[in-house]
């Protein structure tokens, strides 16, 4: 399900800042190479990503779902002089491509990648987070809500992707699936949390956006 026009998507595309070379590269040989290329976040979502943390400022950021690093190098944008961005993926496989992407985009000393299960290597990281993207499998989103919530600093933003999940979230409770479930169960988990301020932005597939008071 598209959200916005494809007209107008690509009219805002077309008087957006242009994807850099070493994004073009990530987008073509992940849509080449990889499974699932769909979950790269994209020129417009990369560009929300890069401006916003150009406005934030970031010193730490913590992503969770690495994929092929388009996210992460988006992020990485924003980030102050002496900044990193941590980023986690459980898919060794595509280490080696990853790893080859950051070099490329003279990032290797901005940016900690991990290989592994998130929920074990979160807590092994010990920084405070101006931001965190939470993007990894839908159905550990509230886990690693509550599990990095602690080392967000207070002003800090807990930004989690596809909260839209396509269109799903709004289909009757009883037709939800498993992914959707958890989901609609994350927006409404942020949406009764009075320690964050919050708003969904409907943009691509949805950017639920949490900052904490
Ligand atoms: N942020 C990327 C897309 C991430 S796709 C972008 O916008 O371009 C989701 C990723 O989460 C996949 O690469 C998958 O391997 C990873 N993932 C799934 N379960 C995980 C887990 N338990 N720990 C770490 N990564 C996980
Ligand atoms: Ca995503």
């Amino acid at each position: 399900m598209e959200f916005i026009d494809e007209k107008i998507e690509a009219y805002s595309l077309a008087h957006s800042r242009p994807e850099s070379d070493i994004l073009k590269k990530i987008n073509r040989e992940t849509h080449a190479k990889v499974l699932m290329p769909r979950m790269l976040s994209g020129h417009l979502q990369g560009n929300v990503l890069s401006m916003f943390s150009k406005m934030i400022q970031p010193k730490q950021i913590l992503e969770i779902g690495t994929y092929t690093g388009y996210s992460a190098l988006c992020l990485a944008q924003g980030l102050q002089d002496g900044g990193k961005l941590h980023t986690i993926d459980i898919n060794e496989e595509l280490e080696k491509m990853v790893r080859g992407f950051i070099s490329e985009a003279g990032m290797d000393s901005k940016i900690n990648y991990y290989i592994g299960n998130a929920l074990e290597i979160i807590p092994t990281i010990n920084e405070v987070f101006d931001i965190v993207f939470i993007d990894a499998d839908k159905k550990n989103y509230a886990n690693y809500y509550d599990l990095i919530f602690d080392k967000v600093r207070s002003g800090g933003y807990i930004i989690a992707d596809n909260v839209l999940w396509s269109g799903k979230v709004v289909d009757a409770p009883d037709k939800m699936d498993v992914d959707t479930k958890a989901i609609d169960a994350y927006n409404k988990k942020i949406n009764s949390d009075i320690r964050v301020e919050n708003m969904l932005l409907p943009v691509r597939d949805g950017l639920m956006i949490a900052r904490k008071k």
